[in-house]
């Protein structure tokens, strides 16, 4: 039998807020040559531009709250059908829910293709509350600078997200996890290790 050596192309990095999704997801796209596409960060952009999406998420973000399903499910198809999504990707911050997953899935399908790995990054919440404060101070944004707001994310991680982890588990092999509250570097090696 001949074993072919498999990259894996389709990726979604999972996680509390804080965890390092961003980070893992900037590393991997500079390894897999892969876009990260991080529906906060194309939130925040819209918010910046004050265009009309912007303003119609402005509130949900601000308050720790998901985004409506369908807004961010129309975002995400239309940013998956661009020319340089379609060959793989790093999905960071999409699905964040069952719905989302779901159509994710419906998404893939439509291609022929599925899902290849879901890396859950996982830490306790005091670690990603210290992150995020920290975070507050060199990024700047809002939803990181107010304790409340910071304890409404991890709520809503925990009520809606991990569902979706949950969801994702019911099938084989399909969510690894991984500990988030280690080295940088360590966890890059150990998902380059994963996806290749
Ligand atoms: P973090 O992971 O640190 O919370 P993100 O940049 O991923 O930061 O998300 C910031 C905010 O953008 C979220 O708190 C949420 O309001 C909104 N958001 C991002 N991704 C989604 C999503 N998939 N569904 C709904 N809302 C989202």
């Amino acid at each position: 039998m001949k074993v072919y050596a498999m990259t894996k192309k389709y990726i979604v990095l999972f996680g509390p807020p804080g965890v390092g999704k961003g980070t893992q997801s900037k590393r991997l796209e500079k390894y897999t040559g892969h876009p990260h596409i991080s529906t906060g960060d194309i939130f925040r952009e819209h918010i910046k531009k004050k265009t009309k999406l912007g303003r119609e998420v402005l509130d949900y973000i601000h308050a720790g709250k998901l985004v409506p399903d369908e807004v961010t499910i129309r975002l995400v198809a239309h940013r998956l059908d661009q020319h340089d999504a379609r060959n793989g990707f790093i999905l960071d911050g999409f699905p964040r829910s069952v719905s989302q997953a779901k159509a994710l899935e419906e998404i893939l399908a439509n291609l022929n293709e599925q899902i290849d790995i879901i890396i859950d990054l996982y830490a306790p919440d005091d670690v990603i509350k210290m992150r995020l404060r920290r975070r507050a101070k060199y990024m700047g944004r809002i939803d990181d600078a107010n304790p409340e707001i910071i304890d409404k994310r991890i709520e809503t991680y925990h009520k809606q997200s991990e569902p979706c982890l949950e969801y994702f588990r019911k099938q084989d092999d399909l969510v690894i996890d991984l500990d988030g509250s280690g080295e940088i570097c360590d966890i890059h090696e150990t998902i380059k290790n994963l996806i290749r």
